[in-house]
């Protein structure tokens, strides 16, 4: 089973490249922002939790994210590939991931594809997509701003590790979707 993961900060365009990526190679798209967005929009307890949070533009704590996760990962354990997006985005968050890998024999993460973008690009495609996607969190730039210190303060330097180092593929990620997927999936390609 193959891993990869879209790392980089919000509006950096990972959400639209996991969607195309898990359409053409057959993998499963796994954004947890989406999870969180799903069980709000249903009420649900952890929906409550998770959206006092969320529309702070703050992380949602670990101890919240790893259970959610842990659930829904179950689902998919026959899949061919999994495209995380959003997740892991601690370093907690990169343990949990590699200790249900190894727990179920999963294999492991085998690309980290980092997103490269200079800030200033990123608040206005969040404010753009906030029109369209009606997302609390893409309308207001407090909030807006919050979740970009949130991702560098928090989850920018998590990879850092040496033994990431001939995992992590880095893209500029101002170039346009059809570039970016184009240079994604070779690499992918060239995995399989
Ligand atoms: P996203 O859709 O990835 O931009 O996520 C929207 C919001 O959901 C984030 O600003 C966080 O508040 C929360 N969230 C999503 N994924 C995670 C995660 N892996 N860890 C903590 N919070 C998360």
């Amino acid at each position: 089973m193959i891993h990869i993961i879209l790392f980089g900060p919000p509006g950096c365009g990972k959400g639209t490249q996991a969607k195309i990526i898990s359409n053409k190679f057959g993998f499963i798209h796994l954004s947890t922002g989406m999870i969180f967005r799903d069980h709000m929009k249903k009420k649900t307890n952890l929906g409550k939790l998770a959206s006092c949070y969320i529309n702070k533009g703050i992380l949602v704590p670990d101890a919240i994210t790893t259970n959610m996760f842990y659930i829904e990962i179950q689902k998919y354990f026959n899949a061919k590939g999994i495209i995380y997006d959003g997740y892991p985005r601690t370093k907690n968050q990169i343990f949990s991931l590699e200790k249900i890998l190894k727990k179920f024999c999963l294999g492991k993460i085998n690309i980290i594809f980092y997103f490269f973008i200079q800030k200033n690009l990123i608040i206005n495609r969040l404010l753009k997509r906030g029109k369209t996607s009606y997302r609390n969190d893409d309308t207001n730039i407090i909030t807006v701003q919050r979740r970009i210190k949130e991702y560098e303060k928090e989850t920018s330097l998590i990879w850092k590790n040496y033994k990431w180092k001939n995992n992590i593929i880095r893209l500029n990620a101002s170039l346009s979707v059809e570039q970016i997927s184009f240079f994604v999936e070779k690499k992918i390609i060239n995995l399989l």
